[in-house]
C-alpha cells in the first residue's frame, strides 16, 4: 500500500509496519497488517479515518481477534487496534465503557460495584467494541440488552454519540456499519455482589462443559439458521470431528472449529465449506458464516 506519514499530520498515536496478526487472532491464524493503528484518542482515530476515506486508503477494524478470520497473505490496509482504550467509568447505574475493555473485564467490574445484566456475557473473549459491534450473546442475552448509547468516529472525520433507540441491531449484528465505535454506556441494575457472582461462576461452568473454551476458536462458525441450533445440524451430517489440515470441526461442540496448532485461514475455508455442503446435502439448508471473513480486498469484509 502506498502511503506517507505526511498526510495524517496532527494525529497522535503509534503506527506500525508489517506486524503479524496471528498473535492477535484466537484463532491463531493470519498474516501480516501493512500498517497497524494504534490511535491515543477518539479523535486521532476520526482524524485517521477522514483522511483514509478521502485518499481512498483500506482499513478495518481490530477487536478481541475473537471472531474475525485473518488471511494467511495478511491485508494490505490500515489496521485499527484499540487495547489502550480500556476505562471503565461509573455514572449512576450506568457504566461507560472505552471500547477496547475486554468485555470479561468489564462483567467484573459491574460484578465488584455490585451492579447486574451482563453476567450471561461471560466467556466472550470480546473487547466492548467488537461485543456492541457483533450484538455478541447467548440465548440469555444480547450486548444490546443494556445498552444505553454508544459513541463512534465516522469516516467524515466527525464523533457522533447515538442512542439506543435510533439503532437496528440484529442477530449477531449492530447495523451499524462502517465506523470505528469508541466507548459504549451500559445501563444496569443494583445487586447483591454474591448472587451476580454465583451467576457468572454458573454461566462459566456451562461453557467449560459445553464448548471448546481451552482450544483456539473463533466461537460459533455459522449463525443458527431460524428454529434450529447450526451445532446440531452439522453434527447430524456426520461432520464432527472432520479435519482440513490443523483445522478441526470440535468433538465438543460441532459450530467451533479448533486450531489445533499451526492450522492455516485457507484451511478455515475449506473446512467451512466442506461443512456446509454436508449439511446442504442432508438438510437443504445453507448455513451463513458467523465470523467477519477479511478479503483479500482491503475494506471487503464479508
Ligand atoms: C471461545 C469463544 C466463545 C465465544 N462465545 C460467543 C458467544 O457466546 N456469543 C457470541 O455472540 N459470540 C461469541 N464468540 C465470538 C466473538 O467473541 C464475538 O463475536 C465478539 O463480539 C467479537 O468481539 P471482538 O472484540 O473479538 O471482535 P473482532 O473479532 O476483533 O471483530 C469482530 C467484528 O467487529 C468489528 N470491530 C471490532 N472492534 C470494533 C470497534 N471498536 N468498532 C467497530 N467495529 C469493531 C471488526 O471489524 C469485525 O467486523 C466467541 C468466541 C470465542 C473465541
Amino acid at each position: 500500500m502506498d502511503w506517507s506519514k505526511s498526510w495524517f499530520e496532527g494525529f497522535k498515536g503509534v503506527l506500525r509496519e508489517g506486524v503479524d496478526l496471528s498473535s492477535k487472532s484466537r484463532l491463531g491464524v493470519g498474516g501480516r497488517a501493512a500498517v497497524l493503528v494504534e490511535p491515543w484518542a477518539e479523535e486521532d482515530a476520526a482524524l485517521f479515518l477522514r483522511v483514509c476515506a478521502e485518499r481512498g486508503l483500506p482499513y478495518h477494524f481490530l477487536g478481541g481477534g475473537s471472531n474475525v478470520l485473518i488471511p494467511d497473505e495478511g491485508v494490505d490496509a490500515f489496521v485499527f487496534t484499540i487495547p489502550q482504550w480500556n476505562r471503565v467509568v461509573r455514572d449512576g447505574n450506568r457504566l461507560v465503557a472505552s471500547a477496547g475493555t475486554t468485555l470479561p473485564s468489564l462483567i467484573r467490574k459491574a460484578k465488584d460495584l455490585g451492579l447486574e445484566g451482563l453476567e450471561s456475557l461471560i466467556g466472550i473473549p470480546a473487547q466492548v467494541g467488537g461485543a456492541v459491534r457483533m450484538n455478541a450473546g447467548t440465548k440469555e442475552g444480547e450486548t444490546f440488552d443494556h445498552l444505553v448509547s454508544v459513541r463512534v468516529a465516522e469516516e467524515s472525520g466527525e464523533i457522533r454519540e447515538l442512542e439506543r433507540a435510533d439503532l437496528n441491531p440484529g442477530y449477531r449484528d449492530s447495523n451499524l456499519g462502517n465506523v470505528l465505535i469508541t466507548t459504549a454506556t451500559f445501563e444496569l441494575k443494583p445487586s447483591n455482589r454474591l448472587l451476580i457472582q454465583e451467576r457468572i461462576k454458573e454461566y462459566l461452568l456451562y461453557r467449560n462443559r459445553s464448548q471448546p473454551v481451552t482450544e483456539p476458536s473463533l466461537g460459533c462458525i455459522f449463525k443458527n439458521p431460524e428454529g434450529d441450533a447450526a451445532g446440531r445440524l452439522v453434527e447430524a451430517s456426520g461432520m464432527k470431528g472432520a479435519r482440513e489440515g490443523n483445522i478441526k470441526v470440535s468433538e465438543k461442540h460441532a459450530n467451533y472449529f479448533v486450531n489445533l496448532g499451526e492450522g492455516t485461514s485457507t484451511q478455515v475455508l475449506e473446512l467451512m465449506g466442506r461443512v456446509q455442503e454436508a449439511v446442504e446435502k442432508e438438510f437443504g439448508i445453507l448455513l451463513s458464516p458467523e465470523i467477519r471473513i477479511w478479503g483479500k480486498e482491503p475494506n471487503e469484509e464479508k
